[in-house]
């Protein structure tokens, strides 16, 4: 098999950037290891920023997501019980986000790829990049039982954090910057109303909770817990029990009902630095991992590779390799943005394990400065709402 960009993970970067190639005429293929069933059922983020909404919308692959997804104006901060709203219509200049779940998002990619004759190759195991610092690299893999080989002239590395690109980069040539939250996020989809038109963000001594919402009829609620914490733990009582606290305020009722799904995620801060090398070009969590506080995974994925697409359209179509150079370079000034804020956002509103009474006082100056202060409210909306591009 032969193609211009050969592109491992089928997630939300490796599916923007296909659907992105192909509007501008680059042939690329798609490998990917899970099914395409699991690959559309796997709940994660569901936050669109407006430049990422906007992108969707304009390239043609929005139309599901105006129907069913939901525009939010604001958002609310909780602490100890009061709740205050981020104003985006008066504090981001009207920038707005859309409440749309990152399944639903691979769904439409999917769908509008397959129309449009594009190749995805679910279920291709052991894939490996080879040669990417020269001009031919080639991606090995095991698709139906045939041993197979995709000759490429750029590798798009799109596959997550445990995915096998990153590694394709010599430890010489990249450096790895990390830190581990000594918490982590119990995540349920319940089948029950959202008690809320927008999302809560509620700081409270027992802890983080967050009450997100998918659709009229589903709901998404999270609780900070120790990452070591098994669901087991937690049955659905003690959830509602403890989303019921946390989430407390004067004149206001969470709406219980079935969970659907629950799932314990720890959470991290990673970036891989460069993330290029030769012929071979990271995005999205394979190159970076923000703590999920700042609803910011996937607009990240998505901003990589937009920026990548177009580097990808100037090198193919006007032999132009200058915006390639500048990949990474470009990408990086964005993550670590992001990195600052959804830190911020994670320290803001997490009771941080440990006692360290100076860290605490410190904690509630900032939400005291939240409350107070409209310069720190806009710097979170415009933040949250999503920086653009350029
Ligand atoms: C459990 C979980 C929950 C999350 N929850 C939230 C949330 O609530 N809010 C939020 O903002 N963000 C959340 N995130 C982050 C957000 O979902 C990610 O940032 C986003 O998925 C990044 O997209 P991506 O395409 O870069 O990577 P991914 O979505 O991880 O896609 C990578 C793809 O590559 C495939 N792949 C991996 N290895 C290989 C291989 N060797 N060969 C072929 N294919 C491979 C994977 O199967 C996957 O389909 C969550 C992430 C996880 C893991």
């Amino acid at each position: 098999m032969e193609t211009q960009v050969g592109i491992v993970g089928a997630g939300p970067a490796g599916l923007v950037l296909s659907h992105l190639l192909a509007l501008q005429g680059i042939d690329n293929v798609v490998l990917e290891q899970k099914t395409r069933d699991r690959v559309e059922s796997r709940v994660r983020a569901g936050v669109l920023e407006q430049g990422s909404a906007d992108l969707l919308i304009d390239t043609g692959v929005g139309g599901r997501m105006v129907a069913e997804g939901a525009v939010h104006e604001g958002v609310n901060l909780q602490f100890d019980g009061e709740r205050h709203r981020i104003d985006f219509t008066a504090l981001a200049d009207g920038r707005t986000i859309t409440v749309y779940g990152q399944q639903e998002v691979v769904k439409d990619l999917i769908a509008a790829r397959l129309a449009a004759g594009g190749t995805i190759l679910f279920e291709a195991e052991d894939v490996a990049p080879h040669d990417v610092i020269g001009p031919a690299p080639s991606l090995t893999f095991r698709h139906c039982g045939s041993e197979r080989e995709l000759a490429c002239s750029v590798v798009a590395g799109c596959d997550g954090f445990h995915g096998v690109c990153r590694d394709a980069i010599p430890r010489r040539a990249r450096r790895e910057f990390g830190r581990e939250y000594p918490f982590g996020w119990l995540g349920i989809l319940a089948a029950v109303a959202p008690s809320t038109d927008e999302l809560i963000y509620a700081f409270s001594e027992r802890g983080f909770a967050l009450h997100s919402l998918r659709s009229p009829e589903i709901s998404r609620l999270y609780l900070q817990v120790d990452p070591a914490d098994h669901v087991s733990n937690w049955p659905d009582e003690r959830i509602w029990d403890e989303l019921r606290l946390r989430l407390a305020s004067p004149g206001w009722t969470l709406h219980e009902g079935p969970v659907l799904e629950k799932a314990i995620t720890g959470m991290r801060s990673f970036v891989c630095e460069p993330m290029q090398y030769g012929n071979l070009f990271l995005a999205g969590d394979a190159a970076h991992i923000v703590p999920p506080t700042g609803a910011k995974g996937m607009n990240l994925a998505i901003a990589d590779v937009t920026v990548l697409a177009r580097a990808l359209a100037a090198h193919f179509n006007d032999g132009d390799r200058a915006g390639l150079e500048r990949y990474s370079e470009r990408c990086l000034g964005r993550v670590w943005r992001v990195q600052d804020f959804s830190n911020t956002m994670t320290e803001l509103l997490h009771v941080l394990p440990g006692d360290d009474p100076f860290s605490s006082r410190v904690q509630r100056a900032k939400q005291r400065y939240v409350e107070s202060s409209v310069a720190m409210r806009r710097t979170i909306a415009e933040n949250y709402v999503g920086l653009p591009l350029d």
